[in-house]
């Protein structure tokens, strides 16, 4: 099986694609929270952002830049929420780091 993310990475599992370029791949959320929920990952596999290292910070930039370049081309004009989850208690399911574009709805604060 090996790890989802790097299998959608490499086309072996489909996605529903929103951007990619050479540092990353953002795609639908198969289980949206929101009227809009894509997720940013690397074609590097980092388990989670607790293991990223010093290495990764360019890496770690073009996620976050990728996210912002999504919710400007999916018109999340009025608003969006970039979500990392890190580890158990946070919820962390797949472990291929991810960040969350989530839009298109009010977005409650503190989350659950
Ligand atoms: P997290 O709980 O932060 O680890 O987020 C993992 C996310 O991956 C969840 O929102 C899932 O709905 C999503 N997910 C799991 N499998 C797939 C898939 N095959 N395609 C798209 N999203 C997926």
């Amino acid at each position: 099986m090996g790890c989802l993310f790097c299998n959608i990475v490499e086309g072996k599992v489909p996605a529903k694609l929103a951007y990619e370029n050479e540092h990353v791949v953002a795609f639908h959320d198969i289980r949206p929270m929101a009227p809009t929920h894509v997720l940013v990952i690397p074609r590097k596999h980092i388990v989670g952002i607790g293991e990223a290292t010093d290495e990764d910070v360019n890496t770690l930039g073009q996620v976050m830049l990728a996210g912002r370049r999504v919710a400007e081309t999916l018109k999340l004009e009025e608003g969006y929420r970039l979500v990392v989850n890190n580890g158990e208690n946070a919820g962390q399911s797949v472990f291929h780091l991810h960040l969350h574009v989530l839009g298109g709805r009010p977005l409650a604060w503190p989350p659950g």
